[in-house]
């Protein structure tokens, strides 16, 4: 099968490799697409010491059920998936917060990932999808359940309902984007979207309709927002988040570009400022974002793109270097 290798920092490439074994109780999947996670790109720059050259990596797909051993997942039906294998049975998993799990592993990282033709998984992992779903819109799953869990931890902070909050997102890549599709439809007062990147910017004012602004030519509001998302995680976003947060608060971290910096406790502690910290997904969060992606809750994924494959590394680069204006892009084995 065709696979894209990364096979040291900087350079994927498509590689004629064997198709995967079946294991017990595992499926082998023939992808039909797969998006590229700032994580992906992140190994890519060969900045994460799990992710060493030699592996495929991609974790965000959608594929068909080509051979099966397990009973209940039959030949031909199409799936997305948890690409956490969790254990099933440690304090978080038995508690439904399986994304907590003691003993995960993940795709993309301790095992093959789905930058290729086929790839294995636990049947345990597979989340159903509507039949009929695009192949495009399921792969936007595990990114959009990001989004979908960060913002279920917000709320159960905030003290008032939604309906009556400011929301401030920090960042426009795709869960930036896809956090403020998502608060547009659950009915946010006010959004607004902070961006560096002009394209970006545009992508956010066209698909979410929502105020936009360039966070190095204008001032963001002191004190200005009930909620502030941090999608991008970095030193100066962090500042700016509990900056912009009104007392009584809420700021969600998201974003992990920097892992370490100053935090003002003085304004957090006198300010009554709630910080939490967020990390991917339930299998209930992954269900829960499938469903609310089929009825359109997250709008026409206009914004997304899609490219063959063995255009992988460019596709990189290009994401890399900030030449495209999309947030997301999918490569279609
Ligand atoms: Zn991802
Ligand atoms: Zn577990």
């Amino acid at each position: 099968m065709k696979a894209l290798v990364y096979t040291q920092a900087e350079q994927l490439r498509l590689q004629e490799l064997p198709e995967p074994e079946l294991e017990d109780q595992e499926v082998v999947l023939r992808i039909e697409a797969v998006g590229i996670c700032g994580s992906d790109l992140h190994a890519w720059r060969g900045h994460d010491p799990r992710r060493k050259p030699g592996l495929v990596l991609g974790h965000e797909f959608v594929g068909v059920v080509e051979r099966s051993a397990h009973a209940r997942i039959p030949r031909g039906k199409r799936y997305t998936g948890n690409p956490l294998i969790t254990c099933g049975v440690c304090e978080y998993c038995v508690q439904g917060r399986n994304n907590l799990c003691s003993h995960r592993t993940m795709v993309g990282m301790t095992r093959p990932g789905a930058f290729a033709e086929y790839m294995s998984i636990p049947a345990t992992s597979l989340i159903d999808i509507p039949q009929d779903m695009s192949a495009a819109s399921a792969a936007l799953t595990e990114p959009a359940a990001t989004a979908w869990h960060a913002l279920a931890l917000t709320q159960r902070a905030l003290v008032r309902p939604l309906q009556e909050c400011r929301v401030l997102v920090i960042g426009g890549g795709a869960i930036g984007m896809l956090a403020a599709l998502l608060l547009r439809h659950a009915g946010a007062r006010a959004l607004v979207v902070a961006e560096l990147h002009a394209q970006r910017r545009e992508a956010v004012a066209r698909h979410v309709a929502c105020e936009t602004l360039d966070p190095l030519a204008e001032a963001v509001a002191e004190s200005g927002f009930d909620a502030v998302i941090d999608a991008v995680g970095a030193k100066a976003t962090r500042h700016q988040a509990l900056s912009a947060v009104k007392p009584g608060g809420v700021v969600m971290h998201v974003g992990l570009q920097d892992w370490a910096s100053e935090i003002d406790m003085r304004r957090l502690t006198l300010s009554e400022i709630t910080l939490l910290g967020t990390y991917t997904y339930t299998t209930a969060d992954l269900r829960a974002t499938v469903d609310a992606l089929h009825a359109g809750a997250f709008g026409d994924l206009g914004w997304v793109q899609e490219r063959e494959l063995a255009q992988g590394q460019q596709a990189f680069v290009d994401l890399s270097q900030g030449r495209c204006a999309a947030a997301k892009i999918l490569l279609r084995p």
